[in-house]
């Protein structure tokens, strides 16, 4: 190979992307971090809960209140989860003082919030900014079109370096932080097409509202914030949630609608965005405030078993491109295992260079570190959880269930009380889907807690 320009070219200036070019270069090893936004967050775009823990650990002088200059909007200390029909919400309602801070996992991190708001415009920036302080060299605006190979001593294609605009850039290690789309190890034939069912697409707004009202209308002392997950009617029968998070002076409300379910649904991602903005049941929180931002971007659902490998000759893959997503019903996850792993994989591709073995057993010290992880116990845990969000259950009959039989215990009319196990079987038969898939339902769900 001839003589690298870097040691480590980073694609992506993501949480994964910047994180991983950090402790690279914090290794002291010479790194470029290339983005193809003009700015990093440019092109990104989250629901917005990211839990600190990770980050905190890896950079002690993260901001735990919201100054000015802190990368974050609000601690969440409600979660509410909430299933809506056309008439009716029902929710579980989580507040805890608790929730207000953790010790994050080196057990020293006293104050810091347990989960918070994020806008990616601000949060980007400031974690590319950590990893240019450490010494990365970032290169905004350039687009990485596909990864340079090179036969390797087995023959086998090695990964050498990256290309941008018909120009090569060559690198001992390329570790692609890319995203969900992860174009380069797939165009490379390293990492398989997901399956429709696999992915889901987010349709986003950030919405404007002074600080007042947003503390009023989600009844929230100032600078407490809230994370609502709602499933149902809001996203009209299609596969899938909304989400509506608490910034410091805006909301980010979104669907995420899984493409299969979208497809055969015939509507299109943007309808079933301004059916979930204009829900009657949501105006209470939505109502007057202005739209400012809108986008939207794909989202892995393919959980543990999209993960596959990660680690190849001259190459590893970090983040969303390596499928590192959860969704366990009540929170939705990536940007901390993004965090996580771009820091694992930064640890472990300096190790392997400093051995002088960038190959993929050098760098499968890094799938390694990864499922020795919480991140990567995580994604176990919830190995099964896609399981159940392919059944109808959670999207239409669970939340129909739950109005009939509140209906019947809080709804007098003059006629006499049914015992609430009666208004279960009734609500039950009623619900159109028949006994053997409320069994199904019931064993997927058990299986995925
Ligand atoms: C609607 C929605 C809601 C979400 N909500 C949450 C949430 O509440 N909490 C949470 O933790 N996670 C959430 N996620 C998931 C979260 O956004 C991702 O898991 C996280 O952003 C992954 O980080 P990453 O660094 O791997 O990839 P990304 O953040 O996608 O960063 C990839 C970077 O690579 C750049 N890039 C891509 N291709 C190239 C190329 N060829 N050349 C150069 N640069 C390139 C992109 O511009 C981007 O900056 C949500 C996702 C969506 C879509």
């Amino acid at each position: 190979m001839t003589e690298p320009d870097f040691d480590v070219a980073v694609v992506g200036a993501g949480p994964a992307g910047s994180m991983a070019a950090m402790r690279l270069a914090q290794r002291n090893l010479s790194v470029v971090l290339v983005e193809r936004g003009e700015r990093p967050g440019e092109k990104n775009l989250s629901g917005g809960v990211l839990y600190p823990a990770p980050l905190a650990d890896a950079l002690p002088d993260f901001p735990r209140d919201p100054t000015p200059e802190a990368p974050w909007e609000r601690r969440v200390v409600r979660h509410v989860t909430s299933s809506v029909r056309p008439d009716s919400v029902t929710s579980l309602d989580y507040e805890d003082a608790a929730l207000l801070t953790t010790t994050g996992s080196a057990g020293s991190t006293a104050a810091l919030p347990n989960a918070v708001t994020v806008l990616r415009a601000r949060l980007d920036p400031w974690l590319a900014e950590r990893a240019q302080e450490a010494g990365a060299f970032l290169m905004p605006g350039m687009r990485v079109d596909s990864l340079v190979t090179e036969p390797g001593p087995d023959g086998a294609p090695r990964v050498t370096g990256i290309r941008a605009d018909g120009q090569d850039l060559r690198a001992r290690v390329v570790v692609a932080a890319d995203g969900v789309n992860s174009f380069l190890a797939r165009g490379a034939g390293l990492r398989p097409d997901p399956a429709p069912r696999d992915l889901a697409v987010g349709v986003k707004a950030v919405l404007a509202m002074p600080a007042g009202r947003l503390e009023d209308r989600f009844g929230l002392e100032p600078g407490q914030g809230a994370a609502h997950a709602l499933v149902g009617d809001v996203t009209a029968g299609v596969a899938g949630g909304a989400f509506l998070y608490t910034n410091r002076e805006s909301l980010s409300f979104g669907v995420v609608l899984r493409l299969d379910a979208l497809t055969r649904s015939g509507r299109s991602a943007h309808e079933v965005f301004e059916h979930a903005l204009t829900h009657p049941r949501l105006r209470r929180w939505l109502a007057g405030a202005e739209v400012i931002e809108y986008g939207s971007h794909l989202v892995s659902e393919s959980g543990h078993t999209g993960v596959g490998q990660v680690a190849f000759d001259g190459l590893v893959v970090a983040g969303d491109a390596a499928g590192l997503t959860i969704n366990s019903g009540l929170v939705l996850r990536g940007m901390d295992l993004a965090i996580t792993s771009g820091l694992l994989a930064g640890d472990a591709v300096a190790e392997a260079i400093e051995a002088g073995d960038a190959s993929a057993t050098g760098l499968h010290r890094y799938a390694a570190a990864l499922q020795a992880s919480t991140a990567g116990a995580d994604m176990r845990t919830y190995a099964r959880t896609p399981a159940l969000f392919h059944r109808p259950g959670p999207y239409g009959p669970w939340g129909e269930a739950a109005e009939r039989v509140l209906r019947g215990s809080f709804r007098l009319d003059g006629a006499p009380r049914r015992p609430l196990r009666h208004l279960a079987v009734q609500a039950v038969r009623r619900s159109g889907v028949g006994l053997r898939t409320w069994v199904g339902d019931a064993a997927a769900l058990w299986r995925s807690v």
